[in-house]
Parts: structure tokens; C-alpha cells; sequence
């Protein structure tokens, strides 16, 4: 069996030596990259060949990958870097690693073509001057073959042994039972369509009920899909924490399997977690001369590697372990390690931001992934910030005062352009339809000054002004793809004494375009939630395509477990509320008396909440009360939940969206009721009002896709809290007239029974 190997990889794994070195190297953006690959190519002659597709064998290893250029007058392949800043302050181990890169392309196409000798460069080309630097050498094609059988050879033990891997993996897949006895009801019904629609390489959104074991019910699939459909990895992704531990867990349990005496499944599992998270020297930066875990870790990291692929699963504790008995930093091997494993937990942002590494590797090894995005509700308002860039004056005011004197004209020019940008602004709130070329001129020219700054003298450079730079990097980036997908607004903040300053931001309010290439690159995506409808919804905001799949779930909960009633009589639109306190008070007492017990009181404001609470507190004296407050810390989340013990009784007032209202499990009579006074519907204020427009002229949907599905959806979720298992009997009060709207009754689950 031949095992196939990107041309980086395998110079990656095998020429990479020395020291972790992610001191400030500036890198330009992935558009600036393309361009200047452009640019370079277009100065060469009419018979030069880009992207020049080449493999070859070693053994049994294939290796493969595109040249960025070969130009037959000169003889000569050409591997292109476009950087900023100053070249030689480049790195050598990076250096010896673009050497590898191109000397390994110089050898596949001297055996594609016959060639006896051939000319070897690597371009770099100046971002900011526009200029090449060429370092060329000529090889002998015998030297270079030399050169790659080296190489090969130190990878071919390794490709051996994965190469195995895959085959015992697919092999024990292929065999993969089921790690319960049975399924519970509603499980069956999802992994037979995960499975389908990995098999048909297509999309699938699934609404499923909580407690019907949807996680096992996705991987699973999936890991029986695999051998056959040739699928290389799975991305478990997660929005938040408790997420990712559920997966770690079902994963553990389909590992284990039902059979205590089989061994365990030959599957390797990796979780990721955020740098800040797992680092280990917080205080320090990510250099040999800093950092003690950077410091070799090239050197080191073929035997973590090794001990790493042996232990199976490896959650962030288990690579903690690995990485430190070998000295090196676990965040960056986490990163080495994604290559070679079979499932990959983290969160959303790997694989669907701007820069996201998972997207990145599997383009570039051409991998063949299946993905699930857990809780995929969050998905909309997740992706919208990770296209979404903010600007804000007075910081950049405060970090302009601590710039060495050499920014001062880029610094001052960026000031003046920010000020024209509101000059004729009359609200504090305005739309516009572009972003003035003038100042994105200026803050394009301070990146670059702030670059070679931070290259030549890194120490002069606050963490202020660090701050500043990469937001303004990351809003550069964005500008240079704004279109109708995104708003630029500008909020003027005059408060009395003090500066006017203004907030800009690049506002993305449809993350399709961005996303629908990070679908079509995975073989098969599930999307699922125990609240994704309405599916179009969804469907148009992320980007999936037409054909892609959907799945409601028929939730095994009954409706006379629930008895879910509207208080038609009662208003909670803003210009009510103070009329609404009284009857909602009595309303929560009056169901209190009739089935003592726990109850979640959810409120579409803190203002709200304490208002009502104030009021029930003192015509109810009696009842006991607890209130979720503003900013609560781990500790004080944890002793609202606790106030939920079996057999409790009380009232919880908690914000609808907030840390309750979602992702928490309080089973039979922890928690008996749950009353909704709100649609959840977002604020009307500018912002919302613009996104309505827009969504108007792009889905004909503006207010349903601003206000309702949003505001519903986390009205769906709170209420969801209630019944969590077949056992459970509960009650819900969904406060405000509006509940009794057909429209908004349509959004309800389908097994409610309203009243
Ligand atoms: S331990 Fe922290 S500082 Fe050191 S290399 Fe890792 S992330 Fe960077």
C-alpha cells in the first residue's frame, strides 16, 4: 500500500530543525500573498508554467504537490515567498525549510522531464516595495535525487507505520458496533442519516431533541462511513467547553465498546484547546530565547510525536503530560499532532475562521474530512464575529501617545483620515456603503511602518500599540473583501469633556460567502442542534448548498409530559413592561402554588428581572428567590445551579441568552417550570434596523431573519431546559400575547401541546 505525502509535509516532518521561532514574523495577508505570487508570475516570460503539478515515489511513498514556478528559458523552478519587513531577520530553520521545498520540486520535475541538471530558486518578494530577491543555485539531477531518497527515508519508517495505522483503524471501523444495547428512540433515525449523507458525500442539518444521545449518534456514523468512503479525518467542532467534553466522552465510549474484553479501538483522538489555555509559560513569548518548550523543539518533537500517536486519545490533560516529559510546548504540538490523527475536537473557530488551521491543513494535504459542528445554532452569531472587525479611536488615541517618534507621521496621518471618515456625520449611528479609500490607504501604510518597526526594534513597540496593529490587520484584511455581506458603520461617541471619537467596524451580518468554501472543501458536513429551525434560516445565513440534507428529529418526549400555556392578557413589548410586573408576579405565584417546586423565570433584561423580582420578593415574601446578576464568575454560576437540587423549590430569575438559558441539564424535579417572558426578539436600535433592511433585499425576510428566528430560537432553547428525559413532567408560561401568533406558533416544537 502507498502512503501519499504533501511535498510540505514531508519537508515539514523531516528538514524542520531547531527552535520554535514565532517571534514577529510579518506575514503578509492572504490576499497580499496571492497578489504578490501574481505579480511575480506576471514578470516572467509567456512560456513560464505556474502551479506546476508534480509526484513521485519513493518506495512506497507518494509524494506530491504543485511548484509555484518553472521557467524553461532559465531552466529553472522557482518557489515563490511573499513576505515584509526585513528578510533577514527571517529565521533559518525557515529558510532551510523553503531550500527543502523547492530542492524536492527541482527533483520531481527533473525525473518528469528527463532534465540532467536544473537551476533551484527561492523568490522572495517585498509585500511593501514590490521587490525580488532571488537565491539561486544549480543541481545536478543525481544531487537532487540524493537529496529527496534522504529525505524520504527519514519519513518512510514513519509513513510505514501510518500507513499500518490506517489499515488496522479502517479495518476494527469497518467491524464497529454500536456502544449501547440498543438505541434510544430518535438515536437510530440520526445516525442512519449522518451515515447517508456521508455516503452520498453530501450537507445535513439535524434538529434533534435533547436526550436522544446525538453526539454518539454523529461519530458514530461517521466512523463506519469512513473506511469506505475513504475518509481521512473527522472534525468534532464545538462552541463551547462542555461540548467538547461530551464528545471526548462519547468517543471514549465507542472506543471502549460494549465489549470490555475486546481491545479498544486502534482510533486516535486529539483535543484542542486555545493557546492562552494551554500554555505553559504565560509570561513569555513563543521563542527559543524566551520560552524553554520553544527552545529545540524541532529537535524534540519527532519523539513526542512518536509517544503522542501511541497513547490513542489524547485530551488536553493526556498531551500535557506527553508534551512536558519531552520538554516541548503542548499548544504547538497539539498543532504537529492534527496530522496524524483521526478525530479532532476543538472549537468552531479551527476550521471555519478567517486563518483557520484545520480549513488550511486539509487543503494543503488534500485531506478528505467529515465535520460536525455541535450546537450548530451558534453557528450564525459565531461566524458573524469571525469575519467582523471593530476600530475603536480611543484606544488607538492611547497607543498612538506610546509610538516611538518614527510612527508619528503614519500614526498622524491614520488620526487625520479617521476624523474625515465622521466629519459630516450628524447621528452618533451611521451606515455607509463603503469604506473611504484615503483611510484604509493610511492604516495599510501604518501596518507597514509598525512592521518593519517590530522587526528592526520589537521592544519598542507597547503591548498598546501591538493591540492596535493586529486589530488593524485583521480590519485591512476584511476591508479588502467588504461587499454586501458585511456593514461599515461608525458609532461617534460625544461624551460631555471629553474627545470626540468614533468606533469603526466592519460588521459581517451574512457569513455564507465566507463559509460556503469551507463546506464544499469537507466530504460531508452535519450541522446539528435541538434548535436549527427554521432550516432555510440557517441554511442561506451559513452558506450550505442547495442539496444539502434535513432532519427533524420526532423528539421521544410526549405532550402530556408538558403542559406549555400563553398568557395571552399579559404584553412584554417595552412600552407595557410596568404593567406587566404585577400580572407576571401573580402569574409565577399562582403556578408556584398550584405545583411547588424549582422554576427558571427567564427576562429579556437584567432591568427587567430585578424589577419583576423586586416585586415578587415582596408580595411573596414566602418564596424563595435567586436572581442571576451581571458579569457572574464561575463560583457564583455554580451556586445558582446549585439552588436546583432534587425535591428544591424556589424560583430562579435568570436573562433569556444568557449563562441558563442554554447548555445546562437540570433532569426530573431539579427543575419542574420555566416561564419566558420575552420573544427574546433583538433590540430595535440602528444597527438591528440596517441588518433588517439588508436582509430584506438579499432574502425578502428582514424582519423574520433579524428579529423572530433569533429571538425564537433562544426562546426554544430556555423552555428546552424543562424536559430533559422521558421521565420528566413539567410546565411552561410563554408571556406575552404575541406567543399566540400563528407565525410564531409555527417556530414552537412540533410535540408541544399549546394552551
Ligand atoms: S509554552 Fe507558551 S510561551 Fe512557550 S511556546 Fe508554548 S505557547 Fe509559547
Amino acid at each position: 500500500m502507498s502512503y501519499v505525502v504533501a511535498v510540505r509535509t514531508l519537508c515539514e516532518f523531516t528538514a524542520k530543525t531547531g527552535d520554535l521561532d514565532l517571534r514577529f514574523t510579518p506575514a503578509p495577508t492572504a490576499q497580499q500573498g496571492i497578489a504578490g505570487h501574481g505579480t511575480v508570475v506576471s514578470r516572467r516570460g509567456k512560456h513560464y508554467e505556474s502551479e506546476v503539478a508534480l509526484s513521485g515515489l519513493y518506495k512506497q511513498l507518494r509524494v506530491r504537490g504543485r511548484a509555484d514556478g518553472y521557467d524553461p528559458g532559465f531552466n529553472r523552478v522557482e518557489e515563490i515567498k511573499t513576505y515584509r519587513g526585513d528578510l533577514h531577520a527571517m529565521p533559518d530553520n525557515h529558510r532551510q525549510l523553503h531550500w527543502a521545498q523547492v530542492k524536492v520540486y527541482a527533483w520531481l520535475l527533473c525525473q518528469s522531464r528527463g532534465l540532467k541538471e536544473i537551476n533551484v530558486a527561492l523568490v522572495y518578494f517585498d509585500i511593501g516595495t514590490q521587490k525580488e530577491t532571488m537565491l539561486a543555485e544549480k543541481y545536478s539531477a543525481e544531487a537532487l535525487e540524493l537529496y529527496f531518497d534522504q529525505l524520504c527515508e527519514r519519513f518512510v519508517a514513519w509513513a510505514g507505520q501510518e500507513a499500518a495505522h490506517r489499515l488496522t483503524r479502517d479495518s476494527a471501523l469497518t467491524g464497529l458496533a454500536f456502544p449501547h444495547a440498543e438505541f434510544r428512540p430518535g438515536q437510530r433515525h440520526l445516525a442512519e442519516t449522518v451515515y447517508k449523507a456521508a455516503l452520498s458525500a453530501r450537507h445535513l442539518m439535524a434538529q434533534a431533541p435533547t436526550g436522544i444521545g446525538k453526539t454518539v449518534a454523529t461519530i458514530f456514523p461517521l466512523l463506519k462511513a469512513s473506511p469506505g468512503q475513504k475518509i481521512d479525518k473527522i472534525f468534532f467542532l464545538a462552541a463551547k467547553t462542555s461540548g467538547r467534553s461530551l464528545a471526548l466522552d462519547a468517543i471514549d465510549l465507542i472506543r471502549a465498546g460494549r465489549d470490555q474484553q475486546a481491545p479498544v479501538l486502534p482510533l486516535r483522538v486529539l483535543e484542542l484547546v486555545a493557546r492562552d489555555k494551554a500554555c505553559e509559560h504565560p509570561d513569555k513569548a513563543c521563542h527559543g530565547e524566551s520560552c524553554p518548550l520553544a527552545r529545540g523543539f524541532y529537535d524534540r518533537v519527532a519523539a513526542a510525536r512518536q509517544a503522542a500517536v501511541h497513547a490513542g486519545a489524547l485530551d488536553q490533560q493526556a498531551l500535557r503530560a506527553i508534551a512536558l516529559a519531552h520538554q516541548v510546548c503542548p499548544y504547538y504540538l497539539s498543532q504537529e499532532l492534527v496530522r496524524w490523527s483521526d478525530i479532532v475536537v476543538g472549537d468552531y473557530n479551527y476550521y471555519f475562521d478567517v486563518s483557520a488551521m484545520l480549513y488550511g491543513l486539509t487543503v494543503e494535504n488534500d485531506w478528505r474530512v467529515a465535520v460536525l459542528v455541535d450546537e450548530a445554532h451558534n453557528m450564525v452569531e459565531r461566524a458573524r464575529k469571525m469575519y467582523s472587525a471593530e476600530l475603536d479611536q480611543r484606544s488607538f488615541r492611547f497607543a498612538r501617545k506610546s509610538a516611538p517618534k518614527s510612527l508619528k507621521t503614519a500614526l498622524d496621518r491614520v488620526n487625520r483620515q479617521w476624523n474625515e471618515l465622521y466629519r459630516n456625520q450628524d447621528g452618533a449611528y451611521q451606515v455607509y456603503h463603503a469604506i473611504a479609500e484615503k483611510f484604509l490607504f493610511a492604516l495599510q501604510q501604518a501596518g507597514t511602518d509598525i512592521t518593519d518597526l517590530m522587526t528592526e526594534e520589537p521592544e519598542s513597540i507597547s503591548p498598546e500599540l501591538q493591540r492596535f496593529y493586529f486589530d488593524a490587520m485583521q480590519f485591512s484584511k476584511l476591508a479588502e473583501v467588504f461587499g454586501e455581506h458585511s456593514m461599515f458603520d461608525i458609532t461617534r461617541d460625544t461624551q460631555p469633556g471629553s474627545k470626540v471619537q468614533a468606533t469603526l467596524c466592519i460588521r459581517n451580518i451574512v457569513p455564507a460567502p465566507f463559509l460556503k468554501q469551507r463546506f464544499a472543501t469537507a466530504h460531508s458536513t452535519t450541522l446539528f442542534s435541538a434548535t436549527l429551525g427554521p432550516h432555510h434560516f440557517y441554511a442561506d445565513m451559513l452558506g450550505l448548498p442547495d442539496d444539502t440534507a434535513w432532519i427533524d428529529v420526532e423528539s421521544p418526549f410526549i405532550a402530556q409530559q408538558l403542559s406549555v400555556r400563553i398568557a395571552r392578557t399579559i404584553s412584554t413589548r417595552y412600552q407595557h413592561r410596568t404593567h406587566s410586573l404585577s400580572p407576571i408576579a401573580n402569574l409565577i405565584a399562582a403556578q408556584y402554588a398550584s405545583a411547588p417546586g424549582n422554576y427558571l423565570a427567564f427576562f429579556s433584561s437584567f432591568d427587567y428581572l430585578k424589577q419583576v423580582s423586586d416585586l415578587f420578593t415582596e408580595r411573596y415574601p414566602e418564596i424563595p428567590v435567586w436572581q442571576q446578576s451581571r458579569g457572574m464568575d464561575e463560583s457564583a454560576k455554580n451556586n445558582f445551579l446549585a439552588r436546583f437540587n432534587a425535591g428544591g423549590q424556589g424560583i430562579g430569575f435568570a436573562v433569556l441568552g444568557g449563562a441558563f438559558a442554554e447548555g445546562i441539564d437540570l433532569p426530573g424535579d431539579r427543575l419542574i417550570g420555566a416561564f419566558v417572558a420575552t420573544l427574546g426578539l433583538p433590540q430595535v436600535n440602528p444597527i438591528n434596523e440596517e441588518m433588517r433592511q439588508r436582509m430584506d433585499v438579499i432574502f425578502g425576510k428582514g424582519y423574520d431573519y433579524t428579529y423572530l428566528y433569533p429571538g425564537l430560537q433562544k426562546v426554544v432553547q430556555a423552555a428546552g431546559r424543562v424536559i430533559r428525559t422521558q421521565e420528566d413532567k413539567g410546565f411552561i408560561h410563554l408571556i406575552d400575547d404575541r406567543f399566540g401568533r400563528t407565525d410564531v406558533l409555527e417556530l414552537l416544537p412540533a410535540w408541544w401541546q399549546v394552551q
